[in-house]
């Protein structure tokens, strides 16, 4: 079976979706891999490295499409919305095809890869177990996310993050609150700490308490109580704007007594929730920085722009958008583990698993023989229910 790695067409766009040092995991399972020319040099992994491995170049986009039997992408059609569509062509029915599929975007983009006939398995959608774990690109991306924000927010800042005694007097340690307590937001609190910063954190999950505090955060509790704080799967659930009123109102005093904000709270399929008002910017001190990292989920801030950093009262609010992107070297090397891990657990004996039972396939299959065959989608989506086999 033959691998093919596009070049990433999504403007900006510089991580790649396999890195050299998975080329021999993927030979050894019986895998070939051709990639295209320069896939990797924006990441920092020059077409040299890929021979050396065993990979084949190839010179364009269309003959690493043709020639694949299995696409791995980054961003494919989905969630790349700029670009992504000049893929479709190029998709065709036997083919399979791996990546970010933004499964709960557009009904009408992932019918459209429905109709090429292509199998597809949205990284998305990748269960939360342990087995699932190797093979968790959302994970692995807001790992890099949580990190890089604190960076930005580190760089913009017109403090320094730790505490110094100096011949020169005392400097206090920065105060960074960070609003939701998933991958990222703990990244963020690692990171944060780490520099130095004193570090508090909110989530509306009782559950992230733990994790907060044994990375040495405090944890702000607030005197409300979310509805089923969490699914079945881990995430965060939506709650209705009462309780949303209620928790900006409760976090302004926090909000108000930091340096840098770092908010990561989002519920999959839904506009992230406003957890901080223009009025809540105005209370902060001048100089302080926000890293919205909700931006193109709508953003927890009020003031937040995707893709721009909007100065209001003095106040920063960085609405960076695939923040991931901008590590690109490491950011590739872990979604490229990822995507060996689930590859090799996908195609057995030279064969595809795309009918099987098994929870880690079936959650992540999204269209098949021109159906969109993913449980999740169709119910979100409010499509009838499949009744064919594989349909669950
Ligand atoms: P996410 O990116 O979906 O959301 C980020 C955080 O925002 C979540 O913690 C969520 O609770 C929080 N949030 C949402 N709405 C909020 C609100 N109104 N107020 C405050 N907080 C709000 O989350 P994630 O990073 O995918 O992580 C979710 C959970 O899944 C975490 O507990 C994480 O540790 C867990 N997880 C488990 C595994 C595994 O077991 N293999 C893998 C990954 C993540």
């Amino acid at each position: 079976m033959i691998i093919g790695v596009p070049k990433e067409s999504y403007p900006g766009e510089r991580r790649v979706a396999l890195v050299p040092i998975v080329i021999p995991i993927l030979t050894k399972a019986g895998f070939e891999v051709v990639v295209e020319a320069s896939a990797g040099a924006g990441a920092g992994y020059p077409d040299a490295l890929y021979t050396d491995k065993g990979a084949k170049i190839l010179p364009g986009r269309a003959d690493v499409f043709a020639q694949a039997d299995i696409v791995v992408q980054v961003l494919c059609y989905g969630s790349n919305d700029v670009t992504g569509e000049a893929d479709v062509p190029l998709m065709r029915r036997g083919q399979t095809l791996i990546g970010f599929l933004r499964p709960l975007g557009s009904i009408e983009v992932i019918q459209q890869i429905a109709q090429t006939g292509v199998t597809s398995f949205a990284v998305e959608f990748m269960p939360r177990t342990t087995r699932a774990q190797s093979m968790d690109a959302l994970s692995s991306m807001g790992t890099i996310c949580g990190y890089k924000a604190v960076l930005l927010a580190g760089v913009t800042l017109p403090k320094i993050f730790p505490m110094l005694t100096t011949a020169a007097g005392t400097i206090t340690p920065a105060r960074v609150f960070v609003i939701g307590a998933g991958v990222a937001g703990l990244q963020a609190i690692a990171t944060a700490r780490r520099l130095g910063a004193v570090v508090s954190a909110y989530d509306m999950r009782p559950a992230a308490k733990e994790q907060v505090q044994s990375l040495g955060g405090r944890f702000v509790e607030l005197p409300i109580e979310a509805k089923d704080a969490q699914d079945a799967r881990g995430y965060g659930t939506a709650q209705d704007e009462s309780f949303y009123a209620k928790q900006r109102e409760l976090l302004s005093r926090a909000v108000a007594d930091s340096d840098v904000v770092i908010t990561t709270a989002v519920v999959p399929g839904k506009k992230a929730p406003v957890l901080i008002t223009a009025d809540m910017v105005k209370q902060m001190a001048p100089g302080s920085v926000i890293v919205d990292l909700a931006a193109e989920r709508g953003g927890n801030c009020e003031l937040t722009q995707a893709g721009k950093i909007v100065v209001e009262h003095d106040v920063r609010i960085i609405g960076e958008i695939n923040l991931a992107s901008k590590v690109p070297y490491h950011a590739s090397q872990m979604y490229a583990r990822n995507l060996a891990a689930f590859l090799t657990y996908l195609v057995k004996d030279g064969k595809l698993r795309a009918n099987s039972d098994d929870e880690i396939i079936h959650e992540t299959l999204l269209t098949r023989d021109g159906e969109i065959v993913n449980a999740r989608v169709r119910q979100f989506f409010s499509l009838p229910e499949l009744v064919a086999q594989g349909a669950k």
